[in-house]
């Protein structure tokens, strides 16, 4: 089933208790893209890089099956720059600098013949932005999934909630969910966030795994133990690619079917932290896809019988 992706494509810099990289790239819908697409290809990519963005890396997205004819390349202007460093835990991180460059004037143009996917992915991006590829489709997709972050609910938060209202499913972590809902408890947080719109929502904890709620209902899936995380980033990107492209392929989008989605979501953030950037993301055989996604089916496998 096709899938829409919008979100940043982007340079990124990253520190890490193990490194630190010079300009890489990166972006929200750069992970997304790349993860959906070991589940479905009928994946199109809209969004905005400036001319600095290199060719070589287009091309390595398109042999992954994602169409970039809605992403616009604005030679005279530079790409999106997010700069962060992660503390020694790994699971927080600074954000040491947003440049929105040729995102600050972003007109998003979803090409004609995408205008009724039946999956649509609001990848991190400002919310106004996300808003307008909404209003851009035909008819209402499927499933429309949102992912964001504390960035915009620091400098566009009522517009982020106008987009959250439209959505049926929210992607945000821990420490967004507390922000957003003013609640410590995570619990009284996702019944908070519900109340403002999604029918799900999907709380990240980092290396300790994901939380799927909707009013009646909560799931957990763990992250995998690993004997190496390297770079955290983006990890929350392949995990909603990896989730949102899972359903694509089953198309089915019933709770129970969310729950599986949400450990391929996992398995592929799995993959994403354990080199810099994109690098493990990019040219995994299907093989190691599965090898990892049963590595978690056995995680969490125990036979119990209550007399
Ligand atoms: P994640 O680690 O999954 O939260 O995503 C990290 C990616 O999000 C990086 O590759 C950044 O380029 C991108 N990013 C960082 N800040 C923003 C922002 N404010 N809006 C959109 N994308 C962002």
């Amino acid at each position: 089933m096709s899938l829409l992706v919008v979100g940043t494509v982007a340079f990124d810099a990253i520190e890490t208790p193990f490194g630190k990289t010079d300009k890489i790239i990166g972006g929200a819908a750069t992970y997304i893209s790349l993860a959906a697409s070991y589940f479905t290809k009928d994946i199109l990519l809209t969004s905005v890089v400036g001319g600095d963005f290199p060719k070589e890396s287009l091309e390595m997205l398109r042999n992954h099956g994602v169409n970039l004819d809605g992403l616009q390349i604005k030679e005279n202007e530079k790409s999106f720059f997010w700069s962060g460093r992660y503390h020694n835990d790994m699971n927080t991180r600074d954000t040491l600098a947003t440049e929105l460059n040729v995102i600050a004037g972003f007109d998003p143009i979803v090409p004609e013949s995408a205008r009724e996917p039946d999956f649509l992915m609001l990848g991190n991006l400002m919310p106004s932005l996300q808003h307008k590829v909404m209003a851009q489709l035909r008819k209402r997709p499927k499933l429309i999934v949102l992912d964001t972050m504390n960035f915009w609910m620091d400098t566009a938060l009522e517009e982020l909630q106008k987009t959250i209202s439209q959505v049926d499913v929210l992607t945000i972590n821990d420490a967004e969910a507390r922000q957003l809902s003013g609640e410590y408890s995570l619990v009284k947080a996702a019944q908070k966030i519900l109340e403002m719109g999604p029918k799900v929502l999907i709380i990240k904890k980092g290396e300790h795994g994901a939380l799927l709620f909707n009013r009646e209902q909560v799931f957990y899936a763990p992250a995998l133990p690993l004997e190496d995380v390297f770079d955290p980033t983006g990890a929350g990107d392949s995990f909603a690619g990896g989730f949102i492209g899972y359903l694509a392929q089953t198309k089915d989008i019933s709770f129970d079917n969310m729950k599986r989605a949400i450990i391929f979501g996992s398995a592929m953030a799995s993959f994403t932290v354990e080199k810099f950037g994109v690098e493990r993301l990019v040219g995994l055989a299907q093989d190691e896809v599965d090898e990892r996604v049963q590595e978690f089916i056995d995680l969490v496998q125990f036979d119990i019988s209550l007399v």
